[in-house]
């Protein structure tokens, strides 16, 4: 049986009680680790997990507060002699920017003893593992003109881009929203969710409450939580289910979900 791992639930402020963003699916002994927030190689040791079980990485954004953590991850697979292939599954420009990341941590291909490989997803990619399929969505998070502007300006090469992604696995199916614009990006991923996982670092409560009312959202989790929200998780909850009769849940810190038990239902 399938289990999501939440690992850190903060969203670009980590707070006492709020690592850096990641979560990761589980599955017969697998991980696939749905970003990569610093320190995701400690929290899966802390929930019990052993990262060099990981299968694959998926980056929805190369933002620190998402992909900060790869570094040390790499590292710790070194240091314990992780001997299978990783692949990075991450956005236009990702092959770069590893390559950069391995210059930058002096931790070339050459120290450790696997084969670190790069996917650019896009729209069109389906990542397919046993039963387990990743789909791919643009959100308008690095969407807008200034991202552009700063592009030409410091030569990012490829301008940055920010995806969601639709998990299915074992007859569930999951939206995980990426860093969104706003929650019309998910509009279209929405119909025959199981479980809408759904940033709150950039979204109004009260408009994040109105959009859950209008979707009929009924099971929904909140992760990726703005820093000034951090002690007032109750608060978040009653605002949001205002109103609304499906399930609402604030996530927090190495949460387990069983999938497929109706916990996830
Ligand atoms: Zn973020």
């Amino acid at each position: 049986m399938a289990e999501l791992l939440i690992l850190g639930t903060s969203a670009g402020v980590p707070t006492p009680n709020r690592h850096s963003f990641g979560m990761a699916v589980k599955q017969n002994g697998k991980l696939f680790l749905i970003d990569c927030g610093c320190p995701a190689s400690m929290l899966l040791k802390k929930m019990g997990e052993d990262p060099r079980n990981i299968e694959a990485v998926f980056l929805t954004h190369w933002h620190p507060d998402h992909a900060g953590g790869l570094p040390m991850l790499i590292q710790d697979l070194q240091l314990t002699q992780r001997r299978r292939d990783l692949t990075i599954y991450g956005p236009a420009g990702t092959t770069r920017k590893v390559e950069w990341l391995q210059n930058m941590f002096i931790i070339p291909p050459e120290v450790y003893p696997f084969v670190l490989k790069t996917v650019e997803y896009t729209e069109a990619t389906l990542y397919e593992h046993g039963d387990l399929r990743i789909q791919f969505f643009k959100t308008g998070h690095l969407a807008q003109d200034n991202w552009r502007k700063l592009d030409e300006k410091h030569g990012f090469q490829i301008t940055p881009v920010a995806y969601g992604f639709v998990i299915a696995i074992e007859g569930i199916k999951i939206v995980v929203s990426g860093d969104v614009l706003t929650s019309e990006d998910l509009t279209h991923v929405l119909p025959g969710a199981d479980l809408v996982i759904h940033e709150f670092g950039h979204i109004h409560p009260g408009k994040l409450a109105q959009f859950v009312r209008e979707q009929h959202i009924a099971n929904l989790l909140i992760t990726h939580i703005h820093h000034e929200w951090d002690e007032r998780a109750e608060e978040l909850q009653r605002i949001v289910s205002g109103g609304h009769s499906g399930k609402v849940r604030i996530a927090h810190d190495m949460m387990r979900i069983k999938l497929g038990t109706g916990d996830q239902g």
